[in-house]
């Protein structure tokens, strides 16, 4: 069985309250869940990360260590060091206690990274950051979804395809096992419009097939998180789905409580 994992996107928000007083309050509600957990006969174990802006990493450190929770940053560069400005290596990522990283959100696909590449070219540099990540021992959660356009012209599985291609290309199928996958059709990012469970299903099943292709041991082991408008009122169902082994959460990660209960969800999903 696959451990859940429920991630946390904070984007470039600075919360009303202050960075620190928000993480102290993730530490307590996480503190809280496991203990709703472990009253709950029939919930399991989950994993829970969370991305701050890489400002307040520190802060994260600080108050994080020791606790379950993990954290990581919402990007990484491709190179290990030089002249990059604005970038930040996996080495120094992982300076600041880093578990977790998240690779080619489409926010950055979209809007930074971009500059008139074609999406081969971004599913090529999405591979040398993973390249990156796990050889300083980070797990990467690489995000893939279409677009409106793409979705309304049947082309979700091909542009999924074409990036599990690229990283199988690139570091071998053996290298899913310590990655985690983020089905995250751009359409249901921040739109309050989810994905129904049944076509997450359907993606994160494709997801996993063409994995087995490669490498049955790892597809089978491989956790697919779920991305794009999970709230506390549609996260069970999604996260009920045989293949969805937990969420990629915007919005509602700034907003504690329905963290917390988006990730008992997770606990009490198990497939
Ligand atoms: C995200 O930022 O990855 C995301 C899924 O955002 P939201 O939950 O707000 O749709």
């Amino acid at each position: 069985m696959r451990k859940p994992l429920i991630a946390g996107n904070w984007k470039m928000n600075s919360p009303d309250e202050s960075s620190k007083v928000l993480l102290v309050n993730v530490l307590v509600h996480a503190q809280l869940l496991e203990k709703r957990i472990l009253e709950e006969k029939d919930a399991s174990d989950i994993d829970i990360a969370i991305f701050p802006p890489s400002v307040y990493l520190k802060e994260a450190q600080e108050i994080l260590t020791g606790s379950k929770i993990h954290w990581g940053t919402q990007n990484v560069s491709a190179y290990d060091e030089g002249p990059y400005t604005g970038e930040i290596s996996a080495s120094m990522i992982r300076g600041f206690g880093c578990d977790y990283v998240l690779i080619g959100h489409s926010e950055r696909r979209c809007l930074y990274e971009t500059l008139e590449l074609d999406q081969y070219v971004l599913d090529q540099i999405v591979a040398k950051k993973y390249a990156k990540a796990i050889n300083q021992g980070l797990t990467p959660i690489i995000c893939i979804g279409e677009t409106a356009e793409d979705y309304a012209a049947g082309k979700t599985e091909e542009i999924i395809a074409r990036l599990l291609d690229v990283l199988i290309e690139h570091q071998g199928p053996q290298a899913l096992a310590q990655t985690v996958l983020a089905y995250e059709p751009v359409w249901a990012i921040g739109t309050g419009q989810s994905a129904t469970p049944e076509w997450a299903q359907k993606v994160h099943s494709f997801m996993r097939e063409r994995v087995a292709k490669h490498d049955a041991a790892t597809a089978e082991s491989l956790r697919i998180i779920y991305g794009g408008s999970v709230k506390p009122e549609n996260a069970r169902e999604i996260f009920a789905q045989p293949d969805v082994d937990g969420g990629l959460i915007g919005g509602a990660s700034l907003e504690v409580e329905e963290f917390s209960e988006i990730c008992f969800s997770a606990a009490v999903s198990t497939h």
